[in-house]
């Protein structure tokens, strides 16, 4: 009886369904399931930040509807941490809005920039909220490859001038998910350059920044001169700190972009927890010790799922940053069968990298989301069955 609008009838089919539902079914089986599909940390939140949301929680004072734009405790110590991680100074009034998790920001920008038939430049593979976000707003996605022989990196000379014409946001997202690509500052430079040139806005996924292996720490495109003429960059809590469900991140950057995306929210949400942004406060000033431990343990895990699949023959190389492993498959099958093949003869899940867009297509990811002695366990399960899934 009631029809869906134009724009979500344009949103992209949900490719993942299939393998949920298989996934479920295997479940419902009885079957041993080891899950490398989900980006979602498998640790607990560390204790001292439950403890203070524990304490906030008890203060009717946090009870309340909160500020919309958020505790200026919180906004400082996003400066305190910004200043401290990337020698970015940001003005905790103007620069600095905390969101409920990034991806609400992400997908609300739009609102605030994009009118009917502008384009916006999406990463393909990639994150799907950018595609969601423009289409939502009436935008238009136009997919820009991010292809392996470019290091994952958008070519912006490929983009022609009629699309530059009408482009209002350009993504990106490094460390990068699902690619677990990495940008320096010589790309940072061109990115921003190009966003000047175009009049095009940069928003700047830095989801990841903390999430590094080896001794690499990640960048801000805030870090290069300029970038805060054109760029947003958006931050979370989620992987830094086990608090995917918590729902705490922010934006920082342009203070016009910033008032832009303050403006759409007010209409729509009305703040954070503010028991939640007191613990964030807490997760934000405390040493970086914990951060490191968590870097240390993923790091075993990705040489473990590494080293186990190249022992198959399967050459992987290790990410520098990010929980993901994203590699070619080896053999000549699609990516939705590769997957399906390893649910139904190793029980082991991973995400078909068409799911992030067309040119994942022939890559799988892997999320190191899973603990080290499953990992090896199904290492074990794919070298028994290792001829049946190629
Ligand atoms: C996990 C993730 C986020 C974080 O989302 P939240 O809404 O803050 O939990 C943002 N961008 C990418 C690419 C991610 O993978």
């Amino acid at each position: 009886m009631f029809e869906l609008s134009k724009k979500l009838k344009k949103l992209p089919p949900y490719l993942f369904l299939e393998i949920d539902k298989a996934k479920r079914q295997a479940r419902a089986e009885g079957r041993d399931v080891i899950d490398f599909g989900v980006g979602d940390p498998d640790q607990p939140t560390p204790i001292y930040i439950i403890e203070a949301l524990h304490k906030a929680s008890l203060d009717p004072v946090n009870h309340r509807y909160a500020l919309d734009q958020g505790m200026p405790a919180l906004r400082l110590a996003i400066a305190n941490w910004y200043k401290r991680r990337f020698a970015v100074g940001l003005n905790p009034d103007e620069e600095i809005l905390p969101l409920i998790g990034s991806k609400e920001g992400i997908a609300h920008l739009p609102l605030a920039f994009i009118n009917k038939g502008d384009y916006s430049l999406v990463p393909d593979p990639c994150y799907p909220p950018y595609q969601g976000g423009t289409i939502l707003a009436g935008g238009r996605p136009y997919l820009v490859p991010l292809l392996e022989s470019n290091g994952f990196l958008p070519d912006f000379k490929k983009i022609p001038p009629s699309v530059r014409k009408k482009a209002k946001i350009l993504y990106l997202n490094y460390p990068n998910n699902p690619t677990s690509a990495t940008a320096e500052k010589t790309f940072y430079r061109k990115a921003v350059d190009f966003a000047d040139k175009n009049k095009i806005i940069i928003v700047s996924d830095l989801a990841y920044s903390e999430i590094c292996y080896d001794g690499y720490r990640p960048q801000s495109l805030l870090e290069v001169d300029g970038a805060r003429e054109v760029a947003i960059e958006f931050h979370s809590l989620s992987k830094t700190y086990n608090m995917t469900g918590w729902r705490i991140g922010w934006a920082c950057g342009n203070k016009d972009l910033i008032a832009g995306l303050a403006k759409v929210k007010s209409n729509i949400d009305s703040g954070i927890f503010s028991a939640i942004q007191i613990a964030g406060i807490t997760a934000l000033d405390s040493d970086d010790k914990y951060v490191q431990n968590m870097r240390e343990f993923y790091q075993m895990r990705r040489d473990i799922l590494v080293e186990g699949l190249d022992s198959l023959g399967w050459k992987v190389k290790k990410p520098k940053a990010t929980f993901y492993i994203w590699t070619k498959i080896p053999g000549k099958i699609d990516s939705i069968t590769f997957s399906r093949r390893l649910l139904e003869k190793a029980d082991i899940i991973a995400t078909p990298g068409v799911g992030f867009g067309g040119q994942g297509e022939g890559y799988i990811r892997f999320a190191l989301t899973v603990n080290k002695e499953r990992i090896k366990e199904a290492v074990q399960r794919l070298k028994k069955v290792w001829q049946l899934v190629l």
